[in-house]
C-alpha cells in the first residue's frame, strides 16, 4: 500500500491553503519520485497534471481533485497561459495546488514560464525537482549519460519547438561538431530532419545510437541503431513517442549494463564493449 509509506521523521514542509507547488514526476516509474514528490501529493487538495504523468502516481494523493491539462485523443494541449492561469485561481480559492509535471518540471517543462507566471501573480511557489527523462530514462535502459571513456559533456536538446517544427535556434552543426553526447527530448517527429543535420555536419552514420521510449515504465521499449539508420529503424519499429534519443558511443555501455535484461536472466553481451580491457576501474 502506498499510502503506508512512511516518511522518514523530519521537517517536511507544508503545503499551505494558496500555494503552488511545481513538482517533477519523474519519468514513469512512481518509485523515481522524490520524497518532497510524495510529501506533496499527500497534502494537495489538486493536482493538475501532464500527459507524461502515470496515472498510478496519482494514486498517491486518492484525497485530492486530479485535473488533467495535458494533450490526449489528438487533441491540442490546454493553452499554457491558461494552465497557468488556472493555477492562479486555485491558490486563490485557498486551494493547496500540487502543479505535476513529468520529468523535471525546468527540462523542456515549460516550468520556468509557469512560476514566472505564478509569481507575477504573487502567488507562492516551491519548485521541487524530478529526474529528467534524458538521464533516468537512460539509466533504466543501462545507458550512462556521461561515462569517462566516452564523454566530458553532454548536450541536451529538444526536437521541436513550440511551432512544432526543429528549432530553428539550434546551430545543428555546432552541436554535431562540439558535443560528445546528444540526448534529444521530442526528436522523434522529425528524427529524419535531426540525423541528417548531424551526418551532414560530419558525424559518422555508424555513431551508435538508442531511442528509449516509455522509459521507466512497464511499457518500456529500447532500440539500438546507428545514425545513419535510425530514421529507417524507428519508422520500421512502429515505435511511439515518448521517446528519448541518444547519440553517441556511451550507447554502447548497454551491452554491459542493461541491468533491466540481466533482472530478466540474460547474460550481459559484451563486458567490455568499449575495448578498454578488464578491469575496466583500474586507474
Ligand atoms: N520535463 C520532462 C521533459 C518534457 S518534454 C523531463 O524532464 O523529462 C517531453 C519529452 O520528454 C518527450 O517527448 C520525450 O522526449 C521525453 N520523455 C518524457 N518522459 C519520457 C519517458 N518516460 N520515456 C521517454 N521519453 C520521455
Amino acid at each position: 500500500m502506498t499510502d503506508s509509506l512512511p516518511l522518514p521523521s523530519g521537517h517536511w514542509p507544508e503545503l499551505l491553503p494558496g500555494w503552488v507547488w511545481l513538482c517533477g514526476a519523474g519519468p514513469g516509474d512512481p518509485g523515481l519520485l522524490t520524497l518532497h514528490a510524495v510529501n506533496a501529493l499527500r497534502q494537495a487538495d489538486v493536482v493538475i497534471y501532464d500527459a507524461l504523468v502515470q496515472e498510478a502516481i496519482l494514486d498517491w494523493a486518492p484525497q485530492a481533485e486530479h485535473i488533467y491539462a495535458g494533450k490526449r485523443g489528438g487533441k491540442p494541449s490546454a493553452n499554457q497561459r491558461d494552465i497557468s492561469l488556472r493555477l492562479v485561481d486555485l491558490a486563490g480559492e485557498g486551494k493547496r495546488v500540487l502543479r505535476l509535471k513529468g520529468g523535471d518540471p525546468f527540462v523542456f517543462g515549460r516550468g520556468g514560464e509557469e512560476a514566472q507566471t505564478l509569481v507575477q501573480h504573487s502567488v507562492p511557489v516551491r519548485i521541487i525537482p524530478g529526474i529528467s527523462a534524458g538521464i533516468g530514462g537512460l539509466a533504466y535502459a543501462g545507458i550512462p549519460v556521461t561515462h569517462r571513456d566516452v564523454n566530458q559533456s553532454v548536450t541536451f536538446v529538444t526536437g521541436h519547438d513550440q511551432s512544432g517544427e526543429t528549432p530553428s535556434s539550434l546551430d545543428w552543426a555546432s552541436i554535431a561538431r562540439g558535443s560528445q553526447v546528444i540526448v534529444i527530448y521530442m526528436g522523434m517527429k522529425h528524427v529524419e530532419r535531426i540525423a541528417g543535420a548531424l551526418l551532414d555536419a560530419g558525424r559518422p552514420a555508424s555513431e551508435p545510437c538508442a531511442v528509449v521510449c516509455s522509459a521507466t515504465t512497464g511499457a518500456q521499449q529500447v532500440l539500438e541503431t546507428t545514425l545513419g539508420t535510425m530514421a529507417h529503424d524507428i519508422g520500421q519499429s512502429g515505435l511511439e513517442p515518448p521517446a528519448i534519443l541518444c547519440v553517441g558511443r556511451s550507447v554502447l555501455m548497454r551491452q554491459v549494463l542493461d541491468w533491466q535484461g540481466m533482472i530478466a536472466g540474460e547474460a550481459p553481451r559484451n563486458l567490455d564493449p568499449l575495448g578498454r580491457g578488464r578491469p575496466a576501474e583500474s586507474a
